[in-house]
């Protein structure tokens, strides 16, 4: 029997970054999904912690939206717990069974979110629900720092899942406050798209201002405070007056994993030796191989006048790499120095994501994945991490490169703009590193008695653009 596309009745879930983007971008489509009877899931993904209100209702002093002054201390707990209301109850007037309304348990901090929890939580709903439920969330939209971050993770982590054919049906929705970037490109998205401004019907208006209702309630006693309202009032307004939501969805009938990868750019790594180093080279190399995401390609750079007869020149290690691992060595005329030599791979490879890395530094197993990812999140930026790669003799002396001291430099701009005491962190850091350092120092002293040689590795987090990408 052949069942028409309109009839078949579909498990629908909406992942919601935060309490009021549930609403705010994918109200309408609730309500309609609702009413045309498929089976409607709601999952909140982060606490909401972050949300400046709470100052907002501490500060003192009048509100434009309520009588008299706000003097209202919440803790964290009570903000999150008044969020939660509001969410709960806005879901409730969408129409959504409380049932299907998931917080979930060990739910993540606000701004915490990130693109691999993003998707392992999105895969644990697909497995307990069945794969062919379609999945709603926001639009990772790229190109717009201004973004959420929470928005852009979970966005994003829908979109490789997609592309990786985990998701058949997929729907991203725009912000209601950056309905200019709803027409960007969506050359990330490997499929079909269909871009959507669905109009709120008389019925799904009614439940929009209803759930509106849940966010603007004001009854401090009861533990009512507004908390959506006063954050975003403008985007609720418009919400009411336009009745409109913007949305993508990309479907594909059919999926080859020969063919595709999540993957939407060629991520690249690149790093340049010479004889003396080349055996600390080889441990770089090896920990490459190691990693969870391991680019699709990997490039050595070496000196033509440093090895006369090339290949034949190398240690058997190496040439193993190339024919077991395919990495791939490139021949430079002289002796270039590391910046030369990476601005030799851009322009081999423009249209890739390079990583540079150094020939005598090991790799932790999520480096490349953290590198990727963090790029994704903060496009504007530099990623970077920076490692110590700490030689340990056999009396377990411990050496640091130059005057010993971790260099650091924040992870990423998104970040460093929020910081309100740039250098306090940069302390503490520094004081986190040192722990570990002395624990190292320790360890060390004893592997030392056992071990002729061990090399180990210490990493600190750096990053970005203007002060140090080396
Ligand atoms: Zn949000
Ligand atoms: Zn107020």
């Amino acid at each position: 029997m052949k069942v028409s596309l309109c009839s078949q009745k579909k498990t629908i879930l909406y992942f919601s970054p935060h309490q009021d983007d549930e609403l705010l971008s994918m109200g309408i489509d609730i309500c309609n999904s609702i009413s045309e009877g498929h089976n409607v899931h709601v999952i909140l993904c982060t606490d909401g912690s972050k949300c400046l209100v709470k100052d907002e209702l501490a500060n003192g002093k009048e509100c434009n939206k309520h009588p008299g002054t706000h003097t209202y201390l919440l803790t964290v707990e009570e903000l999150i717990t008044a969020r939660d209301k509001e969410f709960r109850e806005s879901c409730r007037a969408l129409g959504v069974e409380d049932s299907n309304v998931h917080i979930l348990r060990n739910r993540f901090t606000d701004r915490k979110l990130t693109i691999c929890d993003s998707k392992k939580t999105i895969l644990q709903y697909l497995n307990v629900m069945g794969p062919d439920c379609v999945v709603c969330t926001l639009d990772p939209n790229l190109e717009n720092n201004r973004q959420h971050r929470d928005h852009k993770a979970l966005g994003y982590a829908a979109v490789e899942l997609f592309n990786e054919g985990f998701i058949h049906e997929l729907r991203v929705f725009t912000e209601p406050y950056f309905t200019e970037f709803f027409y960007h490109k969506m050359d990330f998205v490997r499929g079909e798209i269909r871009t959507v401004i669905a109009a709120a019907t008389a019925l799904s208006q009614e439940k929009i201002q209803k759930a509106v209702e849940a966010y603007s309630h004001w009854e401090p006693e009861t533990g009512r405070y507004a908390v959506g309202y006063h954050d975003i009032a403008k985007a609720f307004d418009a919400l009411l007056k336009n009745g409109t939501s913007f949305c993508h969805i990309c479907t594909r009938e059919t999926y080859d994993p020969e063919s595709e990868t999540g993957k939407c750019r060629k991520l690249i790594l690149s790093l340049a030796s010479y004889p003396d180093r080349l055996h600390s080279a080889v441990k770089t190399l090896a920990t490459v191989y190691e990693q969870r995401v391991i680019p699709d390609q990997v490039i050595l750079w070496l000196a033509s006048s440093d090895f006369p007869n090339r290949e034949k020149d190398l240690s058997e290690e190496l040439i193993k790499m190339t024919e077991e691992n395919g990495l791939s060595i490139r021949w430079h005329e002289s002796n270039l120095k590391i910046c030369d030599i990476f601005l030799l791979a851009i322009n081999v490879y423009p249209d890739a994501l390079l990583i540079a890395v150094e020939d005598d530094m090991l790799c932790y197993d999520q480096f490349t994945e953290n590198l990727y990812h963090s790029y994704l999140l903060c496009l504007s930026g530099v990623p970077g991490v920076r490692m110590c790669f700490a030689p340990i003799s056999i009396t377990g002396e411990f050496s640091l490169y130059k005057d010993g001291l971790y260099k650091i430099v924040p992870y990423c701009k998104e970040e460093v703009n929020c910081l309100k005491n740039l250098q306090d962190k940069y302390r503490n850091l520094q004081n986190d590193l040192k722990m570990k350092h002395n624990i190292i120092v320790r360890l060390a002293k004893e592997i030392g008695k056992l071990k002729r040689e061990l090399t180990i590795q210490e990493k600190s987090i750096s990053v970005p653009g203007n002060q140090n990408n080396s």
